[in-house]
């Protein structure tokens, strides 16, 4: 018996489920129960919340949750296998978790979710990226959710929280950082997790901001912000030519040397040159 719930230890839960972790689905699976209950803890304050759960597998985190005292659990799991694992948590919580069997990027959660709403998830690597842009722009912004909790490969958790100067600092990093405030919580090494995956992994926290860190066109910021990092070893006079003809002089205007490259350049810079574009379009 876990020392959290009457459930048993995920390990036999696994071996009674069949449950053996599938590479293609990205499966890499918390056995620790003190783990999923310190990482559910990140989320705040989950009494009186609905907490979206993407890829809840053999359901570690959503006990963890549910311990944890989240309202209720909606969970979305693409693998077919842990359902009847799944099944036996929302036995143990009834009326407390609800699982969706399917794909999240085609899933629309928000019906079956009742606000305030958090976010918590051990992503799958290969769609956690993704997830988390959705998460950040329309038609999911303004956002549904007050917190993400979200578990990432390392690397892609310093991108997201990455300051100017570095290879790191990118396109996410200011999508991120214009939105929201977010830091890493937690950093785990490779063997928390069975099968181990070959890096470390780390839990990122987010809260929306009210309003964006610097005002800015968001099609025009990401215009610039693309056209910059897509070659960003490139001068910045040389990698947003094709924005204006007048680019040198913008740049310049916003305080931004034209030989300067894309990753030392800080978001309150990028805004203004947003917005010095949005006002040169306008009046060309
Ligand atoms: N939450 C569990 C844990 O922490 O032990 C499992 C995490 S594992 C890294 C990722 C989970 O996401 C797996 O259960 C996998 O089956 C599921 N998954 C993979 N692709 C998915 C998708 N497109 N939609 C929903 N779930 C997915």
């Amino acid at each position: 018996m876990s020392t959290f719930d009457d459930l048993p230890p995920l390990r036999a839960v696994i071996a009674r489920h069949d449950l053996q972790a599938k590479k293609q689905l990205g499966q890499n699976f918390l056995l620790d129960l003190n783990l999923t209950a310190k990482i559910a803890r990140q989320a705040g304050d989950l009494s009186g919340c609905d907490v979206l759960e993407i890829g809840p597998g053999p359901g570690g985190l959503t006990r963890g949750l549910l311990v944890e005292g989240a309202r209720h659990v909606l969970a979305i799991e693409k693998d077919p296998r842990a359902l009847p694992a799944l099944a036996e948590i929302a036995a143990a919580y009834p009326g407390r978790l609800t699982v969706l069997q399917g794909d999240a990027l085609q899933i629309d959660p928000l019906a079956h979710l009742t606000p305030p709403i958090r976010i918590a998830a051990n992503l799958p690597y290969n769609i956690g990226t993704e997830l988390l842009v959705r998460w950040l722009t329309p038609p999911a912004w303004p956002p549904f959710w007050q917190s993400l909790t979200l578990m990432f490969q390392k690397e892609v958790a310093e991108r997201i929280i990455a300051r100017p100067g570095g290879k790191a600092y990118g396109r996410l990093a200011l999508l991120v950082q214009w939105r929201c405030d977010a830091r890493i919580v937690m950093t785990l090494p490779p063997e928390a997790f069975v099968p181990p995956p070959k890096v470390h992994s780390s839990v990122v926290h987010l809260t929306a901001l009210p309003a964006p860190r610097f005002p800015a066109d968001p099609t025009i910021l990401s215009q610039v912000t693309a056209a910059a990092f897509n070659q960003r070893r490139k001068m910045l006079r040389a990698s947003l030519r094709g924005l204006h003809p007048q680019i040198e002089t913008l740049l310049d205007g916003c305080g931004i040397a034209p030989t300067a490259r894309a990753e030392e350049i800080d978001l309150e810079r990028f805004c203004a040159l947003a917005r010095a574009l949005g006002v040169a379009r306008n009046a060309g």
